[in-house]
């Protein structure tokens, strides 16, 4: 759960609006949480003031005054970026693909998989007829495509908003991480194929974790 969220329902908490099971999510969050932790207490002050109020009977207007000034102070509350991005979801997301693609490595090592590739076009009359550019582009979209979806699939599923715009940014990073690798990995082959590979596993990165999101978000806006 987001600070955003925990944030917004801080008040009701304190009136006691919150059902059962958002109530113990909340309290999980601030447990962990030092900064909802910190927003809470100060609004508990404010709540305390106004139970102070209501014995003198307060005008609804007051109480409505309290209640609006609270939640604008809420909102502009600034929160770090780095300090919520280790529970982020497109952290946790972009972790899950380099996992997934390095258990993908293992199994399937690219330089393995480039010398089966190329015995099996010289020696195949079915691939002589594709060019070779495009098998390795190819190739390396199900390298780049592959993982981030599984992920995707596994960890993305509280994105909510801009699945476009986020699926895009986790391909990106992704793609960030594993490029490099697989550079590092493949020392012995041409640079025009390493090149042309490490454009399929962008391609398929960022492809992967659009497709995965939006599909996701259109499932989920269809199911409810
Ligand atoms: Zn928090």
């Amino acid at each position: 759960m987001s600070c955003e969220i925990i944030k917004n329902d801080i008040l009701s908490l304190l009136a006691g609006e919150l059902t059962g099971d958002e109530h113990s999510r909340m309290l999980r969050h601030l447990e962990a949480c030092s900064l909802c932790r910190t927003e809470m207490s100060e609004l508990e002050k404010t709540w305390m003031n106004m139970d102070r109020w209501e014995i003198e009977k307060p005008s609804s207007a007051i109480k409505a005054n309290v209640m609006a000034a609270a939640k604008d102070e809420l909102a502009g509350a600034h929160v770090p970026w780095w300090s919520t991005f280790p529970r982020s979801v497109i952290f946790q997301t972009v972790l899950g693909a380099l996992g997934f693609s390095m258990i993908i490595y293992l199994i399937f090592p690219y330089d393995k998989i480039i010398n089966l590739c190329e015995t099996l076009i010289l020696k195949s009359a079915f691939f002589a007829y594709f060019p070779k550019g495009l098998i390795y582009f190819l190739l390396g979209l199900l390298y780049g495509m592959v993982p981030i979806s599984i992920s995707g699939i596994c960890f993305s599923g509280r994105i909510e908003d801009n699945p476009l715009f986020k699926g895009l940014g986790i391909g990106a990073i992704f793609a960030a991480f594993l490029i490099p690798f697989f550079i590092v990995q493949c020392p012995q082959f041409e640079a025009g194929l390493i090149f042309i590979m490490a454009l399929g596993i962008i391609t398929g990165a960022l492809s992967g974790g659009t497709g995965t999101l939006y599909l996701l978000s259109k499932m989920r806006t269809e199911a409810s």
